[in-house]
This record gives C-alpha cells, sequence and structure tokens, in this order.
C-alpha cells in the first residue's frame, strides 16, 4: 500500500503529495488524516499528513517511519485542499487550523496536552476501614481524617483531599502504602467557564417578526436543507433571542451547533447568556484562554460532550460532529478574514461547510456588509428584517457638529462647545459619557517645523506616534520605541512639533478641562493582560466612572445602562484611508459607537464631530439608517465597479532586498498578464503605501476581476510559474477583497 502524504511545511517547493509506501505493521491502522513522521533528503525526518492512501505508486521509494497522531478527518483534508487552492498556500498552513491547539507545535514535548493529576480512591470497605478505627489498628488522627473525607467521596483531587482533611502529602502516601487507598492519574479539565454560576432562564415569547424568522430557519434544520439567511436588525432587536430558539432546535433533534463572534464581543455576558439558556454543553473557543484551557475546549467538543461552540474566526475548524446551524454573529465584522496565511475568509467556509452538511447559515447584523446585503437584495440569501427593538427602548439622537466652524470661532480643543456643554450636564446629572477616537497615542506624527523632517520608524516606513504616559516614541506596526526627539536631527533645530491626536492627549485635555472628573482609557494600550479589556469596562460601569475614553474596543460587548452621552471626537478619522470599504466602515463603526447610547428608558444623546459634515456616511450615520446608507454606497460601487460588482486582488511582494521584491513584482506581473488572457484588470508594480514594515520591502499589484475558478487557476498557475527555477527569495501573498489595502 501507498499514502500519498503533504508534508508540514510552508516551504513553496514542498507544496504537493509524495508518495510513500505503508510498511505491512501500519497497514490495518493507516487512514487519511494520519499525522506521520517519514523519512526526507539525506537522513532527514519530517512530519506529514496522510492525504490519500493506493494500492501502488511509480513514485514511492521509502517507507512512512510511524504514524503520530489521528486528529484529522477525510471531510478536514477535502477542506485544506480546497481551501490552499482557493487562498494560494500550502495544504499544510490550513491543516493547521484543523488540529487540537498547540498541536502543530514544532516541539513535541511542548505540545498541548491533557493536564494529568492526582486523584485519590478507598482502596478498602468502609466498614472494615471503621472497624480498624474502632480497635485502634489506625490511630493516627490526620489518617482518619483523610479516610473520613474519602467516606464522603467517592474520588477525589489529592490537593483537595489535603486542604479537606488537614494532611500532608506524606500521610496521604502513607495510606496508600499501607494498602487503604490508591492514588491514580486522571486527565483534569482546565475549563475557563468554571465557577460560572449562572442563574438559568427560559426562551422567551417570540414578537411576530422574530416568529417568522424561527419558523423558516428551523424547518430547514429539521428538513436537512441547506440555506442562507440574513437577520437584518439594530443592536436590541432580538437577533440574538432567535439564535438562542435556533440552538435549542438542533439540540432537541440531537445536533449541534457553532456560533461565530468577533473575537472582542466575546465578552462574559455574550457567554452568560448562552451558559443561562444552556448550562454546560456550551464550549467557548477564543485567543484569550490558556492554551492548556483552549486544548479541553477542544476535547470535549471532539468526544461530543460540548453541543454549542461559541468561538472567534478559527472555531469554524474544530471537531464538531452532527452540526445542525452555524450562526455568524455581527457578520460584516473584518474579523472573519484572516490577514496571515492562510488568508481565509471564515464566512465563505461557514458557507460551503453548511452547504456540504445540508444544513443552513445564519448571518445577522445591525450594519451587514454591503456585499451580504446585495446578494440578500437580489435573492440570493434569504433577507429577515427586524424592523423593533425587542424591548422597545429608543434609538438615540444624533447631532453633527462641523468642526471647521469650531476652529474658525478659535476653538483650538478637541472638544467643540457643544459636546463640552453636553459633558457638563451628564456630569451634574451623574451619568456616564462614552469618547470615542479612533487613534491611540498621545500625537500621531512629529515634525520639524524649519526643515520638515518627521520622525520615522527605522524598521518600516511610517511616522513615530508620541506616547506621553511612557514619553516614548512607538511605531504601531512592529513596537518599535524610541526616546522623543529634543532637537532635529537633521538641521539641529528645537522647532520639534507633534501634530495630531490620540486617545492620550484627549484624555489629558478631558482631564484639564474637567479637573473633578473620574476618567478611565482603553486602548491596545492600557489593554494588555489577559482580561485587563473586561476589567476596565467592569470598572466603568461598577465604579461608576464618568467618562471613558477609547478606541474601537469601547464599541462592543458590554451594555452600560447609564451611559446617555456619546462623543465621537474625529468622526473623518477612517474616511481618508485608501480602501474602497472606507465610507463602509465608517458608517459601521459610528453606527455601532452611537448604539451605545442609551439602550434602556432615557433615550440617549450623540454628538458626532466631523470636518466632513456632508459626507454621506457620515449623515447616514447620525440618521442611524442603513437602508440610505446601502443605496448610496451600492451605486457608486457599481459605477467604480468595486465589490460586489467586481473583486479586488491584492498581491504583495515582500522580501529583505528591495532589488529582488521589485524584481518578482516585474516577473509576476509580466507572467499574469500572459496568463489571464484579460480575464483581470492589472495595475502595474508598484511600491506599496507603507514600502517597508518590520524591515521587510513591500511592492504591489493590484487587480480587478470576478473571483471565478479560472481565475483561482490562473494565479496558482502563474505563482508556480513566477517560483520555478527562482532563487529570488522574496514572496507573493495573495489577498482576495483583502481589509487592509497598505
Ligand atoms: P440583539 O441580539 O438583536 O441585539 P437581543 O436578542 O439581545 O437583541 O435582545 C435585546 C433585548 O431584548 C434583550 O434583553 C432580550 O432579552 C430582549 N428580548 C429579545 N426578544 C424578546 C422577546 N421576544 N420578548 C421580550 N424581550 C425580548
Ligand atoms: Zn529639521
Ligand atoms: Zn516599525
Amino acid at each position: 500500500m501507498v499514502a500519498e502524504i503533504i508534508i508540514n511545511s510552508n516551504a513553496k517547493d514542498l507544496n504537493k503529495q509524495f508518495d510513500y509506501f505503508v510498511p505491512a505493521e501500519l497497514e490495518n491502522q493507516i487512514k487519511i488524516g494520519n499525522r506521520v513522521f517519514v523519512p526526507f533528503g539525506k537522513n532527514g525526518v519530517k512530519e506529514g499528513y496522510v492525504v490519500c492512501l493506493k494500492e501502488k505508486s511509480t513514485f514511492a521509494t521509502k517507507n512512512i517511519l510511524r504514524i503520530e497522531d489521528n486528529f484529522l478527518s477525510d471531510f478536514n483534508i477535502n477542506l485544506a485542499k480546497l481551501m490552499a487552492r482557493r487562498y494560494f498556500c500550502n495544504v499544510s498552513d490550513c491543516i493547521k487550523l484543523m488540529l487540537p491547539p498547540g498541536s502543530s507545535s514544532k516541539n513535541i514535548s511542548s505540545r498541548a496536552k491533557a493536564k494529568m493529576a492526582d486523584f485519590v480512591y478507598l482502596n478498602k470497605n468502609k466498614n472494615e476501614i471503621n472497624s480498624e478505627i474502632e480497635n485502634g489498628t489506625i490511630k493516627n488522627p490526620k489518617q482518619i481524617r483523610v479516610l473520613n473525607v474519602l467516606f464522603q467521596n467517592d474520588e477525589i483531587y489529592i490537593l483537595d483531599l489535603e486542604r479537606l482533611a488537614d494532611s500532608t502529602r506524606a500521610t496521604v502516601k502513607g495510606l496508600e502504602k499501607k494498602g487503604y487507598i490508591e492514588i491514580r492519574q486522571k486527565a483534569i479539565e482546565r475549563n475557563p467557564l468554571i465557577n460560572k454560576e449562572v442563574k438559568r432562564d427560559t426562551a422567551l415569547k417570540f414578537t411576530d417578526e422574530q416568529q417568522k424568522v424561527y419558523d423558516s430557519i428551523s424547518k430547514d434544520i429539521e428538513n436537512n436543507v441547506h440555506s442562507q439567511n440574513l437577520i437584518y436588525g439594530i443592536t436590541g432587536s432580538g437577533k440574538t433571542e432567535i439564535y438562542l430558539q435556533l440552538i435549542d432546535a438542533c439540540l432537541k433533534q440531537g445536533k449541534t451547533a457553532i456560533m461565530l463572534v468577533p473575537e472582542i464581543s466575546l465578552t462574559p455576558q455574550m457567554i452568560n447568556r448562552f451558559l443561562a439558556r444552556f448550562g454546560d454543553v456550551v464550549a467557548v473557543l477564543h485567543s484569550k484562554l490558556m492554551l492548556g484551557e483552549r486544548y479541553d475546549q477542544w476535547q470535549k467538543i471532539s468526544e461530543g460532550k460540548s453541543k454549542i461552540l461559541i468561538g472567534a474566526r478559527s472555531a469554524i475548524f474544530a471537531p464538531i460532529k452532527d452540526l445542525g446551524i452555524i450562526i455568524i454573529d455581527e457578520e460584516h465584522d473584518s474579523s472573519y478574514k484572516s490577514e496571515s496565511t492562510p488568508r481565509y475568509s471564515a464566512k465563505d467556509l461557514a458557507k460551503y461547510i453548511c452547504a456540504q452538511n445540508n444544513i443552513p447559515l445564519v448571518l445577522g447584523s445591525a450594519t451587514p456588509d454591503v456585499k451580504t446585503f446585495y446578494d440578500a437584495k437580489s435573492g440570493k440569501i434569504n433577507l429577515f428584517t427586524l424592523t423593533k427593538r425587542a424591548n422597545e427602548s429608543s434609538l438615540p439622537k444624533a447631532t453633527i457638529v462641523d468642526l471647521r466652524k469650531e476652529l474658525a470661532i478659535g476653538n483650538k480643543s478637541m472638544i467643540s462647545g457643544l459636546l463640552k456643554s453636553k459633558i457638563e450636564e451628564n456630569i451634574k446629572n451623574k451619568k456616564q459619557t462614552i469618547l470615542f477616537l479612533n487613534r491611540r497615542g498621545y500625537s500621531s506624527f512629529i515634525m520639524c517645523r524649519e526643515c520638515g523632517f518627521t520622525a520615522k520608524c527605522k524598521n518600516c516606513n511610517i511616522s513615530l506616534t508620541y506616547h506621553i504616559g511612557e514619553n516614548k516614541l512607538k511605531c504601531h506596526y512592529c513596537g518599535f520605541e524610541t526616546k522623543p526627539l529634543k532637537t532635529c536631527p537633521v538641521c539641529k533645530s528645537e522647532k520639534i512639533k507633534y501634530f495630531g491626536i490620540g486617545t492620550e492627549k484627549l484624555e489629558n485635555e478631558i482631564k484639564s478641562m474637567f479637573p473633578e472628573v473620574a476618567t478611565i482609557r482603553m486602548d491596545i494600550d492600557t489593554v494588555t493582560k489577559k482580561n485587563s479589556h473586561e476589567e476596565i469596562l467592569e470598572k466603568f460601569k461598577k465604579d461608576n466612572i464618568d467618562i471613558l475614553i477609547g478606541t474601537q474596543m469601547v464599541v462592543k460587548g458590554h451594555h452600560f445602562p447609564n451611559v446617555t452621552l456619546v462623543g465621537i471626537i474625529a468622526a473623518d478619522s477612517s474616511l481618508g484611508i485608501e480602501d474602497y470599504r472606507a465610507s463602509e466602515r465608517t458608517f459601521q463603526i459610528l453606527t455601532q459607537v452611537a448604539g451605545r447610547a442609551g439602550r434602556e428608558e432615557t433615550a440617549g444623546e450623540v454628538i458626532i464631530q466631523t470636518y466632513n459634515p456632508d459626507n454621506f456616511s457620515i449623515e447616514c450615520a447620525k440618521e442611524q439608517n442603513y437602508d440610505m446608507f446601502y443605496d448610496a454606497e451600492i451605486m457608486l460601487r457599481k459605477t467604480l465597479k468595486y465589490p460586489p460588482f467586481c473583486d479586488i486582488l491584492l498581491f504583495n511582494i515582500i522580501g529583505n532586498n528591495e532589488v529582488e521584491v521589485k524584481k518578482l513584482a516585474e516577473k509576476f506581473y509580466r507572467i499574469l498578464t500572459r496568463n489571464s488572457l484579460e480575464k483581470m484588470l492589472l495595475l502595474k508594480p508598484l511600491p506599496s503605501p507603507i514600502s517597508k514594515i518590520k524591515n521587510k520591502y513591500r511592492w504591489r499589484i493590484l487587480a480587478k476581476c470576478k473571483f471565478s475558478n479560472s481565475v483561482i487557476d490562473i494565479i496558482n498557475k502563474s505563482l508556480k510559474e513566477c517560483y520555478a527555477n527562482s532563487n529570488n527569495k522574496s514572496s507573493i501573498i495573495v489577498d482576495v477583497n483583502p481589509n487592509n489595502m497598505i
């Protein structure tokens, strides 16, 4: 027998199958998906995966050495192959996502394993021991205490036993030696949901709107029908309640469910709603869990003990069986697309998995992705609209402030007159305020006013940001830090000026404006530890801190009943970027931030400060009107031939040597032009907007086309041709409809 093996490597020339003989003693054992070790090259041994088994081969020369483990199914292998073709990477890059957390580590001893612990059991009959205590055979009081604890517990963790019996390891070991008790190793579960005592709740009675959605999708679950569904409804319109009851329908039919949420929305509140409804059949997977915790959650899913998986993007690869539904909440969120190899879209893969399993896919959002909404309007996706807030709370009132006018009347601060008076009023009424600014740090760039020199990162071609708290200049791309400048390194002038604004500067300004007021700041710089994001929000809520200042992070998760004012300091900051999705992003984020104000009885207020009061995404966000935004945006996309009317392909050519990068870019452009047969509109290679990041030079080629099967073939063929017989060490990274165009 012969096995086709994919070598575990991201080297471009190893992305193919190699044939190996299966030795007779492994023939009964070997299966597709096995992780194996094989001899490779001169005296080398490499790890690989079995992707196919066949009778014979003319290429095989060597035997498989051994089988390491067996985590992958046929389905996994097929999915990995499909992904490698579609996302232009190695099959083994994709397989890694499907292995238990930590198991792709190069070093076997550091791979995640089940955690073993000593458990203690009685080894003799209770009556027998009791009579030995009575007749004085056992008289050590410590030993008696240990035995008494064991009378109450069939099985107990050794540390718990020692603590409960107030005894020592020596005492326990002594009893083991005499044969009264037994100590055995057992795997223990590290459970991130443990210590959570959540009061159970029950299903709510649906509104008519909710009922309609539920009826349609639950029918598809029951009949094993694949369907794509968009639940479009503002925050608070009852989407989550529908998800909960659809999942319940799955459980009742012996099926399971995956629900994806943006990493940042995986808050305890969110998870608690699922625990309250379903208890311990819920598993969670996200990157903030420790490796061991993730491993154990994965194991529980694989063993079928967990029926509901809530997780971030990569949870789509968990080994859940009998799947009945996949739900993607906040489907417009950019975190569903991976920004590292493989650059997959969890939404596209979910669609594929649902189709393969004949189950419904549910997407939910208050501000759907323009492409999703286009598909919904054109009938490819079932559209369900929730028009009312389920708990009848009202939408906030929004006002736009023109910052150009502020400047004209001499207000140079970041806070307009109107926002200042609203904050004052809020403080007086003991209500809370959130101030949102999309930029962290103190100043966004530093320039010499004599000669125009700007301080840039030495690894990246990008300006450094000043952080006043640490008194440092930092690069937000690579983390490089340096001391702030006193004199210009070029002309020695002392006229160094700090330009721009950031969250840190905003906090300082607020403190000098309102010295009595308590503030808390939330951005990457204050959020570092495991739960810190959570801690900051908890503190803001619990301690009733007057003002929360933050970036994007403040947008999601928590619900703050006492927040009645939201100030958006500079609505324009995401507009200027070179990206076809800039307006969409601006609209989404402004709508979400605005939605933070007043979800209870009191209607909240939103102040949007901007230099572009006439911009349509800002205007639509003020109105909280997605339909109005969509109608304008889709026209624009159609005119400019942007997605969904066309796809944008970004080829990033990256390497250590600038000349080689340029050469490879030009070579690839030539090959692609020849192969594309005018199916793609190609733009000439140019240095990327940020031409160097982390000491790697970057060029790019942009293309517009319909991303079809034939285009995928053209790109794969061109990549192969470009890499063949080349000693150029730069690489080409292909990104389809990238989140980030730089
Ligand atoms: P979304 O997910 O769209 O933000 P939720 O499902 O969280 O909305 O619902 C918002 C609030 O309304 C929650 O407090 C929820 O318990 C409540 N709610 C949802 N559906 C109903 C219903 N049918 N009847 C009463 N309250 C509901
Ligand atoms: Zn200078
Ligand atoms: Zn840098």
